[in-house]
């Protein structure tokens, strides 16, 4: 800290700017007491008075003169820094530096991306120990790593291609590399050959992974491979624990993290490597308080410290296609799966014209159900895939055509038969199954559509020799139920397990030969220009967790439109080339991403009339720049929920060719809407748009 109250002159006076975790743009000014001066450090906190209440907040710069306050803020409305914290710095300099970034790009109050990055439990404000603990000894020990298998041809190619992006001398470009491979390819072992070639130079590595929950297979695998502890990093992580892994990872004393979107943000020392694994997941998108992309923000962070970035993938998203296309991203490919079964076979199931099972509410043919008790009776293992929880997709009144709708959200609610209950999937309301129609009185209720719950419920009736297990969200409420289910799965005490997209990601089950995806249709329904694109992603990577091991794997998909073109990549009948250029295509086009920049403002009132007269306003108030700006206006329009919790949303769409123009018109629209007191959201590259 160089700037220090000199006790030989009498002192003006002290005052500091700091960012505070709100959702108010700009930094906060509060006097500071001469002996602090000295404490104070940039990436550090401090206690402020704020409104009525006290709150941590953010340093971000050193202290000022109380000369060099702004003439238009009076010094006696000053409030004073009541404490500084003993922690010292608890962000890295890369870390604000990234802070800072994603703050200008998001449009999004520094302070509350700062507590994106250190939310409370990580710096001991929500946890009565106040000093962090060293992680136990027996924890840092140094075990030997032990690389489970040499790495085969592939692989070390990949490894190499890699490696020179990652030694090569820092330029003004970042190093990134795509690692494209099918699942069960050996991407896991490339990973860990460059973590261990990273550690080896003395920097730390942070492997990021979609779904920190079905992570304890890799915690495993990793810190076997590396022969280092490996910190898990995610909100689920006891406060303590948070707190403890911190301290540890700014000391220098932990060096690998694995976690999710969040672990962007760890404050690792010296970081020089960072791994996306499955870089197409939409959950590195965060949807709420600072709408950032992790996998977006691991390469500007990684740039920041000339650190490599992996992007690895079976089904590589289309911006980072596009990259690879440009030459900006290096490509290592891995073609083959280790397994000796191969690739699995795929087969549709029309269910236009296949024979039913009769008296189930899922759709599934004669066919299927013949193949799953084949399979059982063979001794193999089988997943079963449906993208919706609960019973039923809703209760139709077959006398007057009535649904039951949510009555905070313009959705239906979905029947849960066992627990009798109704249930909206997004704001959590439930009520009783009712025995008649709220409208007519008529007792024809019927539930309509099928879930998880119901194939269930069916599966005993159909198959013999069947042992159940159930993956969703109703069922898996916290991480060791979750491990539970996956032990009893990979131990064989069960040998179906049916779920929702939770089945999807990161498990290796050798035993599992038969993959069913129930109804396919479900898929394609997203209203969002990356619909397609995700559809033949979740496709693809449930037929990849079938043959996984020795025995040759089978894939049954369920569909009632078996020419859609996703149908067709699968089937092989369209080049998944051809299919993915016509989607670039298309996007190109109407300039979506990767080729446009878009920014979603959405309107929030308690009325509907509201939400859509603020849109209007702003609409209204950048069309006349939009075309000095280079951009274009889509809406005023009802977002695709009308409604949720109890809340009208109008959505504002701003396309732009560049991120300037895109830029300007955010900070207008969030100008006017201040003056108006309008509540709104912003999203830089939104997902979920149709
Ligand atoms: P991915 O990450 O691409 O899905 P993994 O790294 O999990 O693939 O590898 C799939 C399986 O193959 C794992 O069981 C892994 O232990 C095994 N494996 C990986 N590399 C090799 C290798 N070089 N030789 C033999 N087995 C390997
Ligand atoms: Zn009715
Ligand atoms: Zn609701």
């Amino acid at each position: 800290m160089n700037l220090s109250a000199d006790p030989a002159l009498p002192s003006e006076g002290y005052i500091l700017s700091v960012a505070v975790p709100r959702p108010i743009d700009g930094l906060f000014t509060y006097k500071l007491a001469d002996e602090m001066v000295a404490q104070v450090q940039v990436g550090g906190w401090v206690k402020v008075p704020f409104g009525r209440t006290t709150t941590h907040a953010f340093v971000v710069e050193l202290p000022k003169r109380l000369s060099e306050l702004k003439s238009d803020v009076p010094v006696a409305s000053l409030k004073s820094v009541l404490e500084v914290s003993d922690q010292g710095a608890v962000f890295p300099e890369d870390v604000l530096a990234l802070a800072r970034w994603a703050s200008e790009y998001y449009s999004a109050p520094l302070g509350e991306v700062l507590h994106c990055a250190a939310p409370p439990a990580a710096l001991g404000l929500k946890n009565a120990r106040k000093e962090a603990r060293s992680l136990k000894q027996k924890e840092l020990e140094t075990r030997s790593a032990t690389p489970v298998h040499p790495l085969n041809a592939a692989q070390l190619l990949a490894v190499e291609t890699l490696e020179a992006v990652r030694v090569a001398p820092p330029s003004a470009q970042p190093k990134v590399g795509l690692l494209h491979g099918v699942t069960g390819s050996g991407k896991t072992e490339v990973y860990m050959e460059l973590a261990r070639r990273t550690l080896s130079e003395g920097k730390s590595v942070v492997l990021l992974v979609p779904e920190i929950a079905l992570t304890s297979q890799l915690h495993r695998r990793l810190e076997d491979g590396l022969g280092v502890t490996v910190g898990l990093w995610h909100s689920a992580v006891a406060d303590g624990r948070r707190r403890d892994l911190s301290a540890a990872l700014r000391s220098g004393e932990l060096r690998v993290i694995v976690g999710a979107r969040s672990a962007v943000f760890a404050p690792l020392r010296n970081l020089g490597l960072i791994v996306v694994d499955e870089e197409h997941d939409p959950t590195y998108k965060q949807e709420d308080r600072v709408r950032y992309q992790a996998r977006d923000l691991a390469i500007v962070r990684a740039k920041i410290c000339g650190a490599l970035t992996v992007l690895g993938s079976a089904t590589p998203s289309l911006e980072t296609r596009e990259r690879v296309r440009e030459g900006r991203y290096a490509l290592a490919r891995l073609e083959h799966r280790i397994a000796v079964g191969g690739m699995p076979t795929i087969e549709l199931v029309d269910l236009c014209i296949e024979e039913r099972v009769e008296k189930v509410q899922a759709p599934l043919a004669r066919k299927t159900v013949e193949v799953i008790q084949k399979t059982l009776d063979d001794g193999g293992q089988v997943m079963v895939f449906l993208n919706r929880r609960g019973y039923a997709a809703f209760l139709i009144c077959q006398d007057c055509g009535e649904t039951e709708e949510c009555p905070n959200c313009s959705i239906s609610l979905t029947v849960h038969k066992k627990d009798r209950q109704l249930r909206c999937h997004v704001c959590g309301h439930q009520s009783v199954i009712p025995d008649v129609c709220q409208k007519c009185q008529s007792d024809q209720l019927e539930a309509v559509g099928a879930g998880t719950e119901s194939l269930e419920e069916d599966f005993p009736k159909l198959l013999t020799g069947a042992r159940t297990l159930r993956l969703d969200r109703d069922q898996v409420t916290s991480t060791t139920r979750l491990e539970k289910i996956l032990n009893q799965f990979s131990s064989g005490e069960a040998n179906l397990l049916l779920g929702t997209q939770m089945l999807v990601k990161g498990h290796d089950f050798p035993g599992v030969t038969l993959v069913v995806v129930v109804l396919a249709d479900a898929l394609f329904r997203w209203p969002d220009f990356r619909g397609p694109e995700r559809a033949l992603q979740i496709l693809q990577q449930v037929s990849g967790r079938a043959g996984r091991g020795e025995k040759p794997g089978r894939v049954l998909i369920q569909t009632y439109d078996v020419d859609h073109p996703v149908i067709q990549v699968l089937m092989g009948t369209l080049g998944e080339d051809t299919f993915l250029e016509s989607e670039r295509e298309l996007r190109k086009m109407l300039n979506y991403s990767p080729f446009g920049r878009m920014a979603r403002i959405r309107f929030e009132s308690e009325t509907s009339n509201d939400a859509k007269s603020n849109a209007a306003a702003v609409a209204q108030a950048l069309s006349p720049v939009s075309e000095d700006w280079k951009i274009d206006l889509l809406g005023p329009s009802e977002a695709f929920l009308e409604r949720a919790k109890g809340i009208y949303r109008w959505d504002l769409l701003i396309k732009a060719t560049d991120i300037r123009g895109l830029q300007r018109a955010i900070f207008l629209a969030k100008d006017l809407c201040q003056r108006k007191k309008a509540h709104f959201i912003v999203d830089v590259d939104p997902y979920g748009v149709g």
